[in-house]
C-alpha cells in the first residue's frame, strides 16, 4: 500500500514505521499484513489488550448515549462510577479523583493541588517538590521540571523554575545489594538531606514513581527505601506524591504499586493503564483532608476542558471490569516472574545484558560493554535505536531509552499486555535472542569493516 501523507509527526524518527491496520489482544498488524507482538503494550499503556471487545461494547453503548458533558454542566455517570471504583481501590484517605486526559495532566494537577494545599494551611512559603534524577515526570513544563533527564529538559531550564533532585536509588550501579536494608536508608536519607540543605519549610512534596518507568528502565527501589521515604515526607511536613502513570493499573502486579511496600501517598497519579489506551484518561487521586483545605480556601484553580470524559470513562470502567474479571493483577504477577527468569536466562547467553529488573509485567533489561564493569556501550552503536529496530523487523515490538550522561547505558522495556501467557512469554525470548544474535552480528561486522 503506497504511504499516507502524513503531517502530524512532529518528532524526527530515524526510521519511520509502517501503517497499522489492527490489533488484537497481544498483537499487531500492519497494512501490509506483517504481524507484531506489542511486547511493551505500545508505551506501556495497552495493560488489557487490544480490541477487547467487552471494552468495545461498553465504548459503544456510551457512545449511543452521550460522549461529552462538559463537567461544569453535568455529572456523568461513567465519572461518577469510575470515581467511586478507584477511589475504593486506592488507599484509605485518598478519596478523592480527580479526571484528566494523560499523564503530564495528572502530574501538573498534583503540582497545582499541593501548592494550594500549602497555600491553604498557612504554610506559603512551600512551593520546592523533590524529585529524582534520573525520572521521568512528563513533558508540559510544571512536569518538566520535575523530570531528572536532561536531555530532555535542558533546552527548557531558562523557562522552568529549578527543582531540587536527588539520585534515583540505582543499587546495581553504585555495587549495592538491594536486598539490604542498609541500601534503602542510603538512599532514602539523601531525601532528607535534601530537604534539611534547602530548607525544610520551603518543600512543598516529594514526587516518586514507585518502580521507574522508561527513566530507570523498571527500577525496583531497595528494600526499605519507600517506607523510610514515607517516614521522612511526614516527619517533615512534606507531601509524597506517588507518579503511579505508568505503574497504576496492575502493570507490577499491584494494582497500585505503592501495594508492594503497604506506602500511602497523600497524592498518586495514575493514567496509561487506567482506560488502557481505549481513550485518552488519566486521574490524580488525592486524600480527602488535602481536598477539604483548598475546596474550603476558595477552590481548585485548575481543570481541563475533557476531564471526565463520558467515554473515557466508560472505558476505564470496562478496563477496570476486565482486569478483575479476568484477574489480570495476579497474572502479570505470574506472567511477570516467568518472563523475568527467561529474561535472567538469557544473561548466560549474552554476557552484554547488565542487569535484567522490574516487577510484574514492568521488565527491563540494559546493555552494557562487560557486566563485569558494567560500562555502558559505546554511544555511536546506538544500540537503544538498532536492537529496537531489529526486533521490529522481527515482528517484536520493544521500548528503550538510553539515559546517558552520568547516567547508565541502553535499557529495553520489556512489558507485553497483561492477558499475556507462558505461549507469548516463549515468543518473546524467542524473538530477543534473535534480535540480539542479529544485534551482536552487526557490531561484529561493523568492527571487522572497521580494521
Ligand atoms: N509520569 C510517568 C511515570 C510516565 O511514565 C509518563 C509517560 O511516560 C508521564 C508521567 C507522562 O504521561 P503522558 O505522556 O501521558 O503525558
Amino acid at each position: 500500500m503506497s504511504r499516507p501523507q502524513t503531517s502530524h509527526l512532529f518528532y524526527q524518527s530515524r526510521q519511520r514505521r509502517p501503517v497499522l491496520d489492527q490489533a488484537r489482544g497481544v498483537y499487531m498488524w500492519d497494512v501490509d499484513g506483517k504481524r507484531y507482538l506489542d511486547g511493551s503494550s505500545g508505551a506501556m499503556v495497552c495493560n488489557i489488550g487490544h480490541s477487547n471487545p467487552r471494552v468495545l461494547e461498553a465504548m459503544r453503548k456510551q457512545m449511543d448515549k452521550s460522549t461529552f458533558g462538559y463537567r461544569l454542566h453535568f455529572e456523568t455517570e461513567p465519572a461518577e462510577l469510575l470515581a467511586a471504583r478507584t477511589a475504593a481501590l486506592a488507599p484509605e484517605g485518598l478519596e478523592k479523583v480527580f479526571f484528566v486526559s494523560g499523564g503530564s495532566e495528572a502530574v501538573e494537577s498534583a503540582i497545582k493541588l499541593a501548592r494550594q494545599n500549602a497555600i491553604a494551611i498557612g504554610q506559603a512559603q512551600r512551593y520546592k517538590i523533590i524529585s529524582r534524577e534520573p525520572s521521568y515526570h512528563g513533558c508540559t513544563l510544571g512536569a518538566l521540571a520535575l523530570t531528572g533527564y536532561a536531555p530532555l529538559t535542558a533546552p527548557f531550564d531558562p523557562m522552568m523554575r529549578p527543582m531540587p533532585k536527588i539520585p534515583a536509588p540505582r543499587a546495581y550501579l553504585d555495587g549495592l545489594d538491594p536486598d539490604d536494608e542498609a541500601t534503602g536508608r542510603h538512599y532514602a536519607d539523601m531525601l532528607e538531606a535534601k530537604i534539611l540543605s534547602e530548607g525544610p519549610e520551603t518543600i512543598l512534596a516529594f514526587i516518586v514513581e514507585p518502580i521507574g518507568g522508561a527513566s530507570t528502565g523498571a527500577l525496583v527501589p531497595p528494600k526499605g527505601y519507600m517506607q523510610r521515604i514515607r517516614e521522612i515526607c511526614t516527619r517533615y511536613g512534606v507531601l509524597l506524591i506517588h507518579d503511579e502513570v505508568m505503574t497504576g493499573g496492575g502493570r507490577t502486579g499491584k494494582f497500585f504499586a505503592g501495594e508492594h511496600w503497604n506506602v500511602d501517598p497523600d497524592i498518586l497519579v495514575i493514567s496509561k493503564g487506567f482506560a488502557a489506551g481505549y481513550a485518552p484518561l488519566g486521574a490524580m487521586i488525592a486524600h480527602k483532608d488535602i481536598v477539604t483545605n483548598v475546596l474550603d480556601n476558595g477552590g481548585f484553580l485548575h481543570g481541563f476542558t475533557y476531564a471526565g470524559n463520558p467515554l473515557a470513562c466508560s472505558a476505564g470502567l470496562a478496563v477496570l471490569d476486565e482486569i478483575e474479571r479476568e484477574n489480570l493483577c495476579q497474572n502479570a504477577a505470574e506472567t511477570g516472574a516467568l518472563l523475568k527468569s527467561e529474561l535472567k536466562k538469557l544473561m548466560d547467553r549474552y554476557s552484554i545484558i547488565g542487569d535484567v529488573r522490574g516487577e510484574g509485567l514492568l521488565l527491563a533489561f540494559e546493555l552494557v560493554e562487560d557486566r563485569a564493569s558494567l560500562r555502558p556501550l559505546a554511544k555511536e552503536l546506538n544500540a537503544f535505536n538498532e536492537l529496537v529496530d531489529i526486533a521490529y523487523e522481527n515482528g517484536l515490538i520493544i521500548y528503550s531509552r538510553r539515559t546517558r550522561g552520568g547516567y547508565s547505558g541502553d535499557h529495553f522495556l520489556i512489558a507485553p499486555p497483561m492477558i499475556s501467557t507462558p505461549d507469548h512469554v516463549a515468543e518473546i525470548i524467542e524473538g530477543l535472542d534473535l534480535s540480539l544474535r542479529q544485534f551482536l552480528d552487526r557490531i561484529s561486522q561493523q568492527q571487522a569493516r572497521a580494521s
